[in-house]
């Protein structure tokens, strides 16, 4: 096993300074050990109704619509915390699998 990737949601309240620190101690002694935990971000989007679309929340602090400032709480993404994928016998990333 060489890399574990996962899909770290913004608003998923996980640091991840404190995933990888954790992961090398759970991985420590198993099959997993010396593997590499990718974290990739996965931004805070939502629906906005006034303009009919999903946008990137740039401060996930107010969560507001990019193009019209309005107030959204339709939430889309962001609170993600799953496996994406994982790298075996050192091959290049395989491809991502969305939920
Ligand atoms: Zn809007």
């Amino acid at each position: 096993m060489q890399a574990v990737h996962l899909q770290l949601g913004v608003l998923a309240g996980v640091e991840q300074a404190a995933l990888q620190f954790s992961y090398e101690i759970v991985t420590a002694g198993t099959p997993l050990e010396g593997s590499a935990l990718v974290i990739h971000d996965v931004p805070v989007r939502v629906y906005c109704p006034n303009c009919a679309q999903e946008g990137e929340v740039v401060n996930p602090a107010r969560m507001r619509c990019p193009t019209c400032e309005g107030l959204c709480s339709d939430l889309r993404s962001g609170k993600e915390l799953y496996l994406s994928a994982l790298d075996l016998f050192g091959e290049p990333d395989l491809e991502e699998t969305k939920v």
